[in-house]
């Protein structure tokens, strides 16, 4: 099959399911059928191209792209066409990879269920009644639709695990500092990982092989050498030590993920791997400890949204700070500014040392309580989020319900450690479950051991 006729599939496929899956803000149509053509016009040995060669890829529309609109499915940021690619994006191009367009969210990445993009909800391609889970929504449904072969999402306490566990596909958050940031549209900095949905747990080793790695354009990127991920792919996990946190499969968390959990250890330990059960005793405040840091940092990250420097600018100011209302109260929605306003609040003065730095040192107890696991097991294993999608509409007005769907993909950012989502069997109304399989600092390869090992 050559590129051009790959390229060509994507856009049908698009064409025939894009109005009920709904899952771009934006296509890229001229330009990847241009560059389809110009990588079929390339000569020379089969061992000279990599493993991405041609293959068609979405772009969660928070990660920068040249000339490529890029909203962040905010109608802040309606009319941005940015001046420079992502680091991740400049990497897969040298992959030679083909951008068929860019893949709707929360917006700003705020969310669990893609009902908070400021343009329209991206569908559950399994059942367009369901929500595809979120923010990172738009790049798990277009994989599971097969609009494109693979995509980028970004997980900030879950983003790409639990849409990847809703839309029946594989979703990884590498360790904090594996993958570059440069050109990902902050959230919260410290929490922010980019990385790769897909149909496979191979095509997902493939994708972080060409995006992980140290750069001088994100200082928090880190220098830690980037292993053979495919080399891990042995389906051997004979002799690995789980652990399952009790915490995981409790309150909180549904008889159907806890049913689907437990079938999965039976299959691994019919492989040889044994497994038992752990705590991770301050996993309780992991919620709270998430939400104020994480609005906290974006209530920064998001001030230089003024309507000076970036996208749209009201015109109904009459001053420079009404301008910045204006635009403001015009371009953000209405969990934008929730956040906004519960870190401004947090970060006060008077207020910093009773919110900001209490959650900073539960943080560390949150982290501490993994290490402490990590002496003893190889992998963490649980559910990736309670239960299989819910309904579009069933929990947008209840922010703090909304916020407990994500208790168990929380605590795995706010250690900075690896988690990958593998589809694991069907709830009763026919929608996936998803397990989550969690490693010790930049030790992707064992994660995908095991998740290869069950796919
Ligand atoms: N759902 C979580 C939130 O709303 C996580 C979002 C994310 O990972 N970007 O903050």
């Amino acid at each position: 099959i050559s590129v051009t006729d790959l390229v060509a599939e994507s856009y049908k496929r698009i064409a025939q399911v894009e109005d009920k899956v709904q899952a771009f803000l934006t296509l890229d149509e001229e330009n990847a059928r241009a560059k389809a053509k110009e990588l079929d016009g390339k000569v020379g040995k089969a061992d000279e191209y990599g493993l991405l060669f041609g293959l068609p890829i979405g772009v969660k529309d928070n990660i920068v792209t040249k000339g490529l609109r890029t909203t962040c499915a905010s109608k802040i940021l309606a009319n941005f066409d940015p001046i420079y690619d992502a680091t991740v994006v400049q990497k897969l191009q040298a992959a030679e990879t083909v951008t068929i367009g860019k893949l709707n969210m929360d917006e700003f990445a705020m969310g669990s269920s893609n009902e908070n993009s400021g343009f329209k909800p991206t569908k559950n391609p399994w059942n367009i009644e369901y929500v595809p889970g979120g923010s990172s929504g738009g790049s798990a449904a277009s994989v599971a639709a097969g609009e494109v072969l693979f995509s980028l999402g970004s997980d900030t306490g879950g983003s790409i695990r639990q849409p990847a566990a809703y839309c029946g596909v594989v979703g990884l958050k590498p360790t904090y500092g594996r993958v570059s940031r440069f050109g990902l549209v902050a959230f919260a900095s410290s929490l922010d990982q980019i990385g790769p949905i897909t149909r496979t747990v191979a095509d997902n080793a493939y994708l972080l092989q060409a995006i992980a790695g140290v750069d001088k354009m994100d200082g928090t990127s880190a220098p830690v050498d980037v292993p053979d991920y495919l080399s891990a792919l042995t389906g051997d996990v004979k002799g690995l030590r789980i652990a399952v946190p009790k915490e995981y499969l409790g309150e909180g968390v549904g008889e159907e993920a806890r049913q689907s959990v437990l079938a999965a250890l039976k299959v691994l330990e019919g492989m040889g791997a044994t497994w038992e059960e752990v705590s991770l005793p301050h996993s309780k405040y992991a919620l709270a400890t998430y939400y104020l840091l994480s609005s906290s940092e974006a209530s920064a990250n998001l001030a230089r949204f003024d309507g000076v420097r970036y996208g749209v600018r009201s015109d109904n100011a009459s001053s420079l700070i009404d301008l910045y209302k204006q635009t403001r109260s015009e371009g953000f929605g209405d969990e934008v500014k929730r956040r906004i306003m519960l870190g401004t609040f947090a970060l006060s003065s008077g207020y910093y040392d009773a919110y900001y730095k209490k959650a900073q040192q539960v943080r560390t107890l949150i982290k501490n309580d993994f290490e402490k696991v990590f002496e003893k097991y190889d992998v963490i294993i649980g559910p990736t989020a309670p239960s299989t999608a819910f309904k579009i509409g069933e929990k947008i007005d209840d922010p703090l319900t909304m916020y407990a769907n994500d208790i168990l993909t929380i605590p795995v950012n706010l250690a900075g450690v690896p988690g990958i989502s593998v589809p694991c069997g069907l709830g009763a109304n026919g929608l996936p479950l998803g397990l989550q399989i969690i490693g010790k600092h930049f030790d992707e390869s064992t994660v995908y051991r095991v998740a290869h090992a069950f796919e």
